[in-house]
């Protein structure tokens, strides 16, 4: 009995922590493909290297700077059904904040990192005009299939979607309040 317990448990453990794991690939995805557009596009240049490596601390600061200051605002904070983990590295950090202010925070602390859904673009555009290349233009599509397709959906349909202050958050909600629906 208390062996099944333990694989019980151990099972459970194992299976949130590969969920985590999973719900995470979209943004590392991201991260990667954003950097290899900058090493790439810049490749024969030193500049190609740094950008991707200051794009990569860049996604890397992203992550913990909504760890810090939005993720001890939602009610998810240290709690094993935060869908990506950050919820409980967070609580790490910091101590609990009151729950009322999330949408407050989540709309001033958003645009820190909404820049990293664009640089790589904007910087790998002029460079794919003005000399064409097959693994730029490869790069490029699966950067924005990644961040503007697959990202949203996974996070509306996974994580976001069950999120018990999804009215009030300006990611989830529409204009008139109502929940955003995709399916
Ligand atoms: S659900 Fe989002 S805001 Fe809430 S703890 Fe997890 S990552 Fe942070």
């Amino acid at each position: 009995m208390a062996d099944f317990r333990v694989g019980d448990i151990a099972g459970r453990i194992a299976d949130r922590i590969a969920k985590e794991l999973v719900n995470n690939i979209p943004y590392v995805a991201m991260m990667m493909f954003g950097a290899a557009i900058f090493s790439v596009g810049f490749a024969g240049s030193k500049w190609g290297l740094i950008l991707a490596v200051v794009y990569l601390a860049y996604g890397a600061a992203g992550a913990f700077w909504i760890m810090i200051f939005v993720c001890p605002y939602c009610r998810y904070w240290n709690s094993r059904l935060c869908p990506c983990g950050y919820g409980r590295i967070a609580a790490r950090f910091r101590r609990k904040r009151s729950a009322e202010r999330f949408d407050e925070k989540f709309k001033r602390h958003i645009p820190v990192i909404v820049p990293l859904w664009f640089v790589p673009i904007l910087a790998g555009l002029p460079v794919i005009i003005r000399s064409f290349s097959w693994i730029l233009l490869v790069l490029l599509v699966l950067f924005v299939l990644d961040a503007f397709v697959f990202l949203p959906l996974a996070s509306i349909k996974h994580g976001c979607g069950k999120c018990p202050q999804k009215n009030l958050c300006p990611w989830m909600s529409l204009k008139d309040g109502s929940p955003r629906r995709l399916f």
